[in-house]
């Protein structure tokens, strides 16, 4: 086992929380409808907006990203709706499995795990369906399990192209935070996220974004639902409060997580995001191996999912990066389990812990017995230190 030091969690989310938000959390509970909370209420969910790129609703659950994705489905679809979604991974996979539960009908478009969702695929389905049966278009922006950033505004102009009215619903779990994204310029409908990948909080948090059309749809939706209802929250929150017990702490959590993100700048963390993306998919080329995803225009600035060399198990890779150097690597999920390995790069993380886990992942490599070139870390080095990487924008608090 590896000795003292650190523990390098560089999986793809829970990413690691920065010290001032473990603070801003570590305090006594306070009364969840006095003043003190009624102020913090409209901090985070204006902070939220900002967040989100958004003048509308943003609600926040006590929940993981699950129960958001649940909450966009029972608001604004009922059993027997239409729905466009695509299998771009395991997540879209899961999306699908959900919706199937609730008895929506799913056109699940096949994908090959490598690809992020074609816009022209989705012009061409909606083109063909005159009738408007479709309610839905539901894809994933980041697919964690793959490493591949599908292109949202892209979708809406293709929805906008085929001059359909389905609303869009969009999962920015592994994405909100750590790459652009802007909710009403995109025109999506419902946005899902939850607290602990970009916004650096630990697990506990869900959200949902909400244009109007979507909180137009939900009203005239009569599904059955209740803890999810938006109407149920949106009336307390127009106050500030909650019509239930919120996750106080993780709510003071996340008014120092958006301070933080802020601070830094949106744009300047975007731009991280990608330096550090960047070098590691130079380190992974210089190793030999291969990166996941196959289109440039869809490489994941929140991870790099990479392929293991054929016959090698890559947990069993993992497995000796972790007791040997103490770094946590991302699994295979599904189809993809011992296939490959991913190395998250998101949230609180900058150049030298980046180095710090290519390091580790390249002596990890070699203690396993893997096989591969040295100089990934040289690699990764050089390209951090090349002039656009050092011009990229940045702001240090
Ligand atoms: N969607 C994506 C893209 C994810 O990465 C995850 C979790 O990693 C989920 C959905 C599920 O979120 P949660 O585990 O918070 O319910």
């Amino acid at each position: 086992m590896a000795g003292k030091g650190r523990h390098f969690l560089n999986i793809p989310g829970p990413s690691p929380v920065p010290e001032r938000v473990l603070r801003a959390m570590n305090r006594q509970i306070i009364d969840h409808r006095g003043p003190e909370f009624q102020t913090l209420g409209r901090e985070v969910l204006e902070g939220c907006r900002t967040v989100f790129k958004t003048r509308q609703p943003v609600v926040i659950y006590p929940s993981s990203g699950t129960g958001a994705w649940e909450s966009a489905i029972v608001n604004t679809l009922s059993p027997g709706d239409k729905v466009l979604m695509v299998e771009t991974g395991h997540f879209a996979t899961l999306w699908r499995q959900m919706a199937a539960r609730w008895r929506l009908d799913v056109d699940f478009v096949p994908g090959d795990w490598r690809h992020g969702v074609d816009p022209a695929v989705i012009e061409a389905r909606l083109v063909d369906d005159k009738a408007h049966a479709i309610k839905a278009v539901a894809v994933v922006h980041n697919e964690t399990s793959t490493g591949v950033t599908s292109r949202v505004a892209e979708i809406r102009k293709a929805i906008d192209a085929a001059n359909h009215p389905a609303l869009l619903l969009v999962d920015t779990i592994s994405s909100l935070g750590s790459v652009d994204y802007a909710h009403d310029e995109w025109g999506v409908d419902v946005t899902v996220s939850c607290s602990q990948k970009g916004l650096m909080l630990p697990p506990g948090l869900g959200f949902t974004a909400i244009s109007e059309k979507a909180l137009k749809a939900s009203k005239s939706n009569g599904f059955m639902r209740s803890y999810w209802d938006w109407e149920e929250m949106l009336k307390p929150n127009a106050q500030g409060f909650f019509p239930y017990t919120p996750a106080t702490n993780l709510l003071f959590g996340l008014k120092e997580a958006i301070d933080i993100l802020l601070e830094e700048g949106l744009d300047q963390v975007f731009a991280r995001h990608k330096r550090l993306a960047a070098a590691t998919r130079a380190a992974v080329e210089a190793w030999g191996l291969e990166v996941l995803c196959k289109n440039p225009a869809e490489y994941s600035p929140v991870l790099t999912a990479v392929l293991m060399p054929p016959s090698h198990d890559a947990d069993a890779f993992r497995k000796v990066a972790l007791e040997k150097y103490d770094i946590s690597l991302g699994t295979g999920l599904a189809k993809l389990a011992g296939k490959v390995f991913r190395i998250g790069h998101l949230g609180e993380c900058n150049e030298l812990m980046l180095m710090g886990a290519l390091s580790g992942v390249e002596m990890g490599l070699a203690a396993a017995g893997v096989p591969h070139r040295r100089g990934g870390v040289a690699a990764a080095l050089a390209a951090l230190e090349q002039p656009e990487a050092a011009n990229a924008p940045r702001k240090v608090a």
